[in-house]
């Protein structure tokens, strides 16, 4: 019962495009589990639904045998195109993402502490007054990824959050964030296009099919965490 369970999950879009057919998966708590598959075969549609961002499904998404959108669980999400709020700084957007983590509210000096260790763990604490748009796309990256960290998440998605950096400023974000997830170790669902990546990051491997008749196959991958 424990971790997280995707029962016989399907999503169409209206219209009737058939986003995901059958999705059975079992993942264990505190786990980075990667999601590899062609473009189409549903991957951003999977993190979606966990986030409660679509419409309607049929299915079950079970966090520890309760609905994953219970209160109880915190769900954070990197969205593929950053997320941030613009017309807010970078430390307000890691302020409001708090609010989720600490719903009674912080007392502002304890407030300013957290934000600082979050931009720093992503090593950007120097742009906490800056806007996200005047910001490059890795910075904007990391913003996102402290933000996702800042919620406390019980589960954290994150939709090809490095596919788009070049290989320097890739590897040092890799680092970065798993050192972050080793001390906040959410139940990981990481979406990638690069198999290098979901073998260097993925305890297990989530392979999507391009036919929906099709179930995600589960590969074990040993090449990590040992
Ligand atoms: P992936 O992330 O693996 O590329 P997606 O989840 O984005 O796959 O898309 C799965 C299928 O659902 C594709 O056929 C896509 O065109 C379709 N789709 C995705 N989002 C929408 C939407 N908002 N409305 C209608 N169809 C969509
Ligand atoms: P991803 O594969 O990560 O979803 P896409 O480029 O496929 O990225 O989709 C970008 C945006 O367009 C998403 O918000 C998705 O919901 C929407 N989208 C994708 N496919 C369709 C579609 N067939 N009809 C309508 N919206 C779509």
């Amino acid at each position: 019962n424990s971790g997280l369970s995707i029962k016989d999950l399907k999503v169409e879009y209206k219209g009737g495009q058939l986003a995901l057919g059958h999705v059975e998966l079992t993942l264990p708590e505190h786990g980075i589990y990667t999601i590899i598959g062609p473009s189409g075969s549903g991957k951003s549609t999977l993190l979606r639904a966990i986030a409660g961002l679509l419409p309607s499904y049929t299915g079950e998404l079970l966090f520890n045998g309760k609905s994953v959108h219970a209160k109880e669980t915190l769900i954070g999400l990197v969205p593929q195109n950053y997320g941030l709020l613009p017309w807010k700084t970078v430390q307000a957007n890691i302020g409001i993402a708090m609010k989720i983590s600490h719903p009674e509210g912080l007392h502002k000096q304890e407030q300013e502490v957290q934000i600082k260790h979050w931009l720093t763990s992503m090593g950007i604490a120097e742009l906490a007054g800056r806007y996200p748009l005047s910001l490059s796309g890795g910075q904007q990256q990391r913003v996102a990824i402290a933000r996702a960290f800042a919620i406390l998440p019980t589960i954290l998605l994150l939709d090809e959050p490095f596919s788009a950096l070049d290989a320097i400023t890739r590897e040092t974000l890799q680092e970065l964030f798993l050192d972050n997830w080793l001390a906040n170790p959410a139940t990981t669902l990481f979406v990638t296009h690069d198999v290098e990546e979901a073998i260097l990051l993925g305890q297990k491997v989530i392979i999507m099919p391009s036919n929906k008749e099709e179930m995600p196959e589960i590969v074990d991958n040993h090449s990590v965490f040992q």
